[in-house]
């Protein structure tokens, strides 16, 4: 049980993918999180893993090459 629950933390909200990168922001108490796939970002509630918003900063969050 826990261990879907770990599993589903590691996808894409939009794509699906498991190419998540994630930060924690001490700061706000979220994870901001960056899919390297399809390139969205989100931030997430680091202790339930609950979706928090798509962030609005991702060049500042995850530079493109
Ligand atoms: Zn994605």
């Amino acid at each position: 049980m826990g261990r879907n629950e770990s599993a589903g933390r590691l996808r894409c909200h939009f794509c699906g993918a498991y190419e998540v990168e994630r930060l924690y922001l001490a700061s706000v108490q979220l994870d901001s999180c960056a899919c390297g796939s399809c390139g969205a970002s989100w931030d997430e509630d680091p202790t339930t893993g609950e979706y928090r918003g798509r962030s609005g900063k991702e060049s500042a969050v995850t530079p493109r090459p």
